[in-house]
């Protein structure tokens, strides 16, 4: 244990802050590059003490009736909406997105508290009677247990809000372990719902890297594990769980093509590319990296309306009400994604707008980066091939809409993608046959809705069920199904060996 300060961020576990773990991590503020917290990394110890906080508050929080446990869901939700401007505030601190960003993150998030507030309706089981003789059937849907979640730094409110609501909606305990870059948006949530009446242990957040994880994966407690990250995590996060016996969902990184046709909006497409690549500074697990544009004129149409939007998106600290893009989360970030600029130059890519000199104003320390886009980004560089994660988008220029989709499908992630055009039936053939989780036809981020479920192929996604939304639901609870007879409807009459039917 070590000695806390005002501004060591600790532990929330059994409803109390607490310490635990020697080493800590700093938190930056990554608009001026600043040192604003230090983060305890929870050693396996804390892990456990937070799993058996969990274990203890289970019996009583799955007997709890699921009307009830919605109501503690739907003060949260209240109380979260008369919050949301602090909680974006403290987003926008740790992560450096614009505050409206922010805002739109929490929406989100408050959106899947919604859809958990309808948990009893959604736990209803099926039920048949008189599958034979005088014998009922009918399945529910029981909680599992203490489940944890394992969440990256770019959505640190809406990807907690996308498993913990749910699971202890189902009637589960919780352990959560956020991202150590931006911890402060997850805690104020687990204390909000605190306030909102959520018993202590129910849910609990214990902050720390690596070894905080591998604790979570090899506690036999532990039930279910959610995870969202990088692919290469994903992937050991995937193995270790289903190894320790547990149920895992883990969902990865993401190369996001959008296609755009000849026929496309080109001024509409512009517009939309542009969010939709250089929002939150391209630290979306959705963003568009990549733009497959169809035929000679399109990319040089696409080229030129791009360059003049990009001229015009001004880069600053998140909490400048006039920014369109704040900072990436840390120097590191920083240095990886100018890496990857320079490695384009090198490979033969045409970089045809510089973010690389950006200089912001008072904020010489931030961890900023200008917009960057590439022409004729080939699929074997490898600026395509890996997630770059960071404000940098590459042209692809391809000759149909037969070539775009062979290109799309190669690549071995398969989060989003989408299509620019004003033909249907292409529209309708791509959204059909592409290998890809979710698309969008002339709609840029195909986030679903939160009584939608969200989650990628390929490489993109390790598990069966996807997050949030009816998945969820079947990924919190396990199926249970009792078949009764009651002995004054024949049971016991006479022998049988053979295999019951309803023969
Ligand atoms: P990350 O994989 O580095 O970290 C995610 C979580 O895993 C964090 O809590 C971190 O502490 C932990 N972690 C990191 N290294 C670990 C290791 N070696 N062993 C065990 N745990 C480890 O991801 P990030 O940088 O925080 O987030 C960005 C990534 O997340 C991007 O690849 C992005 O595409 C992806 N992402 C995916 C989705 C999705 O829904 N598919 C959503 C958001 C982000």
């Amino acid at each position: 244990m070590v000695t806390t300060s005002p501004t060591t961020v600790e532990h929330l576990i059994g409803g109390r802050r607490a310490a635990g773990g020697r080493r800590t991590a700093a938190v930056y503020d990554p608009a001026s590059g600043a040192v604003t917290k230090q983060l305890l990394l929870a050693d396996a110890d804390t892990v456990r003490a937070a799993v058996t906080a969990a274990q203890e508050a289970f019996p009583a929080w799955r007997a709890t009736a699921p009307l009830k446990r919605a109501r503690v869901l739907a003060r949260f939700q209240r109380l979260l909406d008369e919050r949301k401007d602090s909680l974006s505030r403290l987003i926008t601190d740790e992560q450096g997105k614009t505050l409206a960003d922010s805002l739109g993150e929490v929406q989100r998030g408050i959106e899947n508290v919604e859809y958990a507030t309808g948990a009893p309706e959604l736990l209803k089981g099926e039920h048949t009677s008189n599958v034979g003789p005088g014998i009922d059937s009918w399945s529910s849907f029981q909680p599992l247990g203490v489940c944890a979640g394992i969440t990256p730094f770019n959505f640190p409110a809406m990807v907690p809000l996308w498993m913990w609501p749910m699971a202890v909606a189902c009637g589960n305990t919780f352990v959560l372990k956020p991202s150590e870059r931006d911890p402060s948006a997850p805690l104020f949530l687990a204390e909000l719902a605190l306030e909102a009446g959520l018993p202590a242990g129910v849910l609990n957040v214990v902050n720390g890297d690596k070894e905080a994880v591998d604790a979570l994966l090899t506690d036999p407690r532990v039930q279910a594990v959610s995870f969202v990250g990088s692919t290469p995590v994903a992937e050991h996060v995937y193995a270790t769980g289903a190894a320790h016996g547990k149920r895992v969902q883990a969902l990865g990184g993401a190369k996001n093509h959008a296609v755009v046709m000849p026929d496309a909006d080109m001024q509409g497409t512009v517009r939309a590319l542009m969010g939709a690549a250089f929002g939150t500074c391209g630290e979306r697990c959705m963003a568009i990296s990549v733009v497959v544009a169809v035929g000679e004129d399109t990319a040089a149409a696409l080229l030129a309306g791009m360059k003049a939007e990009i001229a015009r998106l001004k880069v600053g600290p998140g909490a400048d009400g006039d920014c369109d893009m704040g900072p990436l989360i840390t120097r590191a970030q920083q240095e990886k994604v100018r890496g990857y600029v320079d490695q384009g130059v090198a490979e033969g890519a045409d970089l045809v707008v510089d973010g690389r000199g950006l200089a912001v104003a008072d904020h010489p320390h931030g961890f900023f980066l200008g917009p960057c886009l590439f022409d004729r980004v080939e699929p074997g560089m490898v600026i395509y091939r890996e997630e770059i994660f960071g404000p940098v988008l590459g042209v692809v220029r391809v000759g149909t809409l037969a070539e775009a989709a062979a290109v799309i499908d190669a690549h071995p992630y398969g989060n989003g993608t989408c299509i620019f055009t004003r033909d249907g039936e292409a529209a309708r053939r791509f959204a059909e046959q592409v290998q890809v989780g979710m698309v969008g036809i002339n709609v840029p981020l195909p986030v679903p809705v939160a009584y939608h479920s969200f989650g990628g192929w390929k490489r993109s996604l390790f598990g069966d069920l996807h997050a949030y939304g009816p998945d969820a639901v079947r990924f919190y609870t396990r199926r249970k199904t009792i078949t009764q007879r009651w002995p004054s409807a024949g049971a016991g009459e006479r022998t049988a060996f053979s295999f019951p039917s309803s023969q």
